[in-house]
């Protein structure tokens, strides 16, 4: 919130009633307390050590209730073994969930927090682990796929192994190189989406990560690539390739790639926020964006539960 608002907003607070006041303020002690956290990571059910479910409240330390476990006496607390295990300031995490849906770089999400770049920075690389391992397992039936294209970026590297590019240059080669990373992206017209790395784009390295995403039945759609039409045919799939640069846009309908084009725009577009990202980190921003492109009304606070997943605690935000 601006200052100036903020201001006309403490202003304001004194017209209150009694009621309203005792309203407001339990509003505040929500956001303010920490006992809230646990309600946003989920209750705890059993020891993050040994699983036991027989433990019992050991005192408070850094604002979080801690526990004791009555098997493996170890001590533990709701963020044990979670990528939020230790982090400081909880106090504004959820205003940083709130930035990192709004793709805050981290330097705006630090002035927003009020806390060091380098602490939203530690953040960012903490939680960025999660979404990675969410995942669309199987994809149902038509089933768009594209690569697309990154440039390496060894941004935070300080013993670069080339010359240092101007931010948002170009590849001077199309395709895989030293220059860019290849993303292949599949997606079906629910919106389920994975994605993988691609070291080639051959028909095997498709193979590889296709099939273990798709039936023998899955209709593909994709660009016209001599390599996608090699795949289909050694495998045995049906693809409808679409001739984009030829102007083609739809066959008899259905068949198009639109979908992914349109994903791809939007990951682009989304990655423009973080300026470059270092390619040993594209995994975790991949897995981000498809997070926060499948749940588009997601809250701070689920954002959060998510970050501080543990198990299947943050399933039930994905559709099948
Ligand atoms: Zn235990």
């Amino acid at each position: 919130m601006k200052v100036n608002l903020f201001q006309k907003l403490l202003k304001e607070l004194e017209n209150l009633t009694y009621t309203q006041s005792k309203q407001a303020e339990d509003v505040l002690h929500k956001k303010c307390s920490l006992e809230n956290l646990e309600d946003v990571t989920g209750h705890m059910e059993s020891c993050p050590h040994c699983q036991s479910k027989s433990f019992y409240k050991w005192g408070v330390r850094a604002n979080l209730q801690r526990y004791r476990c009555n098997s493996c006496h170890k001590t533990f607390n709701a963020l044990t073994n979670t990528p939020l295990a230790r982090l400081r300031h909880k106090e504004v995490w959820i205003d940083y969930a709130k930035d990192v849906i709004e793709g805050k770089s981290t330097r705006d999400a630090a002035s927003h927090c009020e806390v060091a770049n380098s602490t939203t920075f530690r953040w960012r690389h903490r939680m960025l682990k999660i979404p990675t391992e969410i995942k669309a397992e199987h994809l149902h039936g038509i089933v768009e796929f594209d690569e697309t294209y990154f440039l390496e970026s060894q941004k935070g590297n300080h013993h670069l192994e080339r010359k240092p590019r101007v931010r948002g240059g170009k590849a001077t080669q199309r395709g895989i190189s030293k220059e860019q990373t290849a993303v292949l992206i599949i997606r079906d017209r629910n919106g389920n989406t994975a994605d993988s790395i691609l070291e080639t784009s051959n028909k095997e390295t498709l193979s590889e990560v296709l099939i273990p995403l798709i039936d023998k039945d899955t209709l593909l759609c994709s660009d016209k690539k001599t390599s996608y039409t090699a795949f289909a045919k050694k495998f045995g799939y049906k693809l409808e390739t679409i001739n984009v640069s030829a102007k083609e846009h739809i066959r008899d309908g259905i068949y198009h790639v639109q979908n992914i084009n349109a994903y791809d725009s939007r990951l682009k577009e989304w990655m423009k926020h973080f300026h470059g990202v270092a390619t040993k980190y594209l995994e975790s921003y991949l897995g981000w964006m498809r997070l926060l492109d499948r749940e588009k009304d997601i809250t701070a606070r689920q954002l959060l539960a998510v970050f501080a997943g543990r198990g299947l605690s943050y399933q039930p935000l994905m559709r099948t």
